[in-house]
């Protein structure tokens, strides 16, 4: 397919960075979801592993800007040779000026020490492979609310119609510390309200999502969740289409979601 048309919006549940490497139900159907959409010109990644740095602390929303971002690899046990890859995709500093001339809610600084970490590259290992599409990355400033993360995709998704792919990469359900054999009840429950949620175009109580009463097991910390709401803010009026709707060791959840006007068979 050409990239001629509008864009979809992505959020994809990554999970851990086994999904980069092992050839599962998660990354085959990402690698799967390439396929059937159009070659994006460019991505711009909203990743849950990039909220502060070293270089940016929370008050600031940074893009990268270099023209080859290296690959970061921000876990810990894991094989040797995952350390050892790398995936060298170019940067752009176009999409990048574009970005911070497109958000207006918030400054946008350039930035040109980040790169891509394990959020972004674990996924688009499997949806692009040759990595030869430019990747950025927009940082998450934790200090701002829900409606004012909402508020930049909304910005973001005058991208859509420019060739450019904007992916959340997170997880909905995102609890390491009560993995699990069995699915928690916290964890299907909370899940199922963000189904619900995007299903009905609840973008309310979406907003409000720390109200739900499993919020705190679900989500101990949030960093793994703001990137849907960046994504929901770039919809416009495109339907949510799920896939991936599977819980990894009890308190994971993978689900991803595109939006597109277009019917999607995967
Ligand atoms: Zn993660």
């Amino acid at each position: 397919m050409t990239n001629d048309q509008k864009m979809p919006v992505l959020f994809i549940g990554h999970g851990s960075p086994e999904n980069a490497f092992e050839s599962n139900i998660f990354s085959q159907t990402w690698a799967k979801l390439a396929d059937t959409l159009p070659v994006p010109k460019a991505i711009l990644s909203i990743s849950a592993h990039w909220t502060a740095s070293e270089h940016w602390n929370r008050g600031t929303t940074a893009v990268t800007a270099m023209t080859e971002p290296r690959t970061i690899h921000d876990f810990y046990g894991f094989p040797e040779f995952y350390d050892a890859y790398t995936y060298e995709a170019p940067g752009s500093p176009e999409l990048a000026a574009r970005v911070m001339e497109i958000v207006k809610s918030v400054t946008v600084e350039e930035d040109s020490e980040w790169g891509l970490d394990h959020g972004t590259w674990c996924v688009l290992k499997n949806m692009y492979p040759d990595a030869d599409i430019p990747v950025i990355q927009l940082s998450l400033d934790e200090s701002l609310s829900p409606e004012e993360h909402f508020e930049i995709g909304k910005e973001l998704a005058a991208l859509r119609s420019e060739g450019v792919l904007i992916l959340g990469s997170g997880n909905v359900v995102h609890n390491l510390s009560a993995l699990s054999p069995e699915t928690h009840p916290w964890a299907a429950s909370f899940d199922k309200f963000v189904k619900r949620s995007l299903t009905e175009t609840d973008t309310d109580a979406l907003l409000r999502y720390e109200k739900h009463p499993d919020f705190e097991l679900a989500l101990p910390t949030d960093e793994h969740f703001l990137p849907l709401l960046y994504v929901v803010g770039a919809a416009e009026n495109d339907e949510p289409h799920f896939f991936n709707e599977l819980m990894f060791a009890g308190s994971i959840s993978m689900r991803c979601v595109a939006y597109w006007d277009h019917e999607l068979k995967l």
